[in-house]
């Protein structure tokens, strides 16, 4: 039996050649991992949920006219997507302090921003993701003024939807990263968003009680992480509440 091409594997996720052309399956797994894969777990049904959330949230980005990787959903655990060049930048979008700015600046986590502020890291695992100003980004060639304009405008229009979608069903966003691609029609580039956007990469918390609905409860051993997500999809319509419940199918010979 044949065997599909695995093109590369993340943290969270495998992408493998597509069935056509320019597209790609992206595949998520159940691992969950913090500090730089320092801390490690297999959470079971992370994956399922992620793929859904991660729908769920490409699909209305496409509605509201945001451009995106994503093409459609094969099955629980794939999706299919264009291929993109990644630019090399994690592109993170916070409305309150919470995380590493929090850290950085001796804040208290959840004081709110005088306005969305946007920051850039550099996607290399060994160095940590460490964060870039503009002028690295330009002077090594990552990508130009123009592109930082584009994505700094994309980042700010899914902050818009995303805060919105989430406010709707009583979640406040907190921060969020997201990665974006270049692709090429001719010899003209659109920037589009790539990866994912899950409870992995975002921070979510309950409007009223402050509860962590993201990765921070893996991160920081606040309680089930399953349980999180499957409240964030259950509140957003997105899965019946015990979907990753599930058995998992039994092989039979
Ligand atoms: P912080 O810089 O405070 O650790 O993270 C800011 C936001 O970006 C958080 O929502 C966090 O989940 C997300 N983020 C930062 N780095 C990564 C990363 O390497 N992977 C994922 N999935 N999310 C990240």
């Amino acid at each position: 039996m044949a065997r599909r091409k695995k093109i590369y594997e993340g943290k969270a996720k495998i992408l493998y050649e597509g069935p056509e052309p320019g597209t790609l399956v992206q595949y998520f797994k159940d691992d969950a991992t913090a500090n730089n894969a320092e801390k490690h777990a297999v959470v079971e049904g992370k994956g399922v949920l992620n793929n859904r959330l991660s729908e769920f949230f490409m699909t209305g980005l496409g509605q509201v006219g945001i451009p995106t990787h994503f093409l459609r959903r094969l099955n629980m655990r794939e999706q299919l997507v264009r291929q993109v060049e990644i630019i090399p930048l994690e592109v993170i979008v916070r409305n309150f302090a919470a995380g590493s700015m929090a850290r950085r600046l001796g804040m208290e986590e959840g004081t709110p921003l005088p306005r969305p502020i946007i920051e850039f890291s550099f996607k290399d695992d060994k160095l940590g993701d460490p964060l870039v100003p503009e002028e690295y980004i330009i002077a090594f060639g990552w990508a130009t003024q123009a592109d930082l304009d584009d994505i700094v405008a994309l980042a700010l229009r899914v902050n818009d939807y995303l805060s919105g979608v989430m406010y709707g069903v009583g979640i406040k966003l907190v921060d969020f990263k997201i990665e974006v691609g270049r692709v090429w029609d001719g010899d003209y580039q659109r920037l589009v968003v790539a990866d994912e956007i899950s409870p992995d990469s975002c921070r979510l918390w309950d409007m009223s009680s402050g509860e962590r609905l993201d990765k921070d409860v893996f991160r920081k051993d606040l309680g089930n992480l399953t349980d999180a997500y499957t409240e964030v999809a259950r509140r957003l319509g997105v899965m019946p509440s015990n979907a990753t419940h599930m058995p998992k199918p039994t092989l039979i010979n």
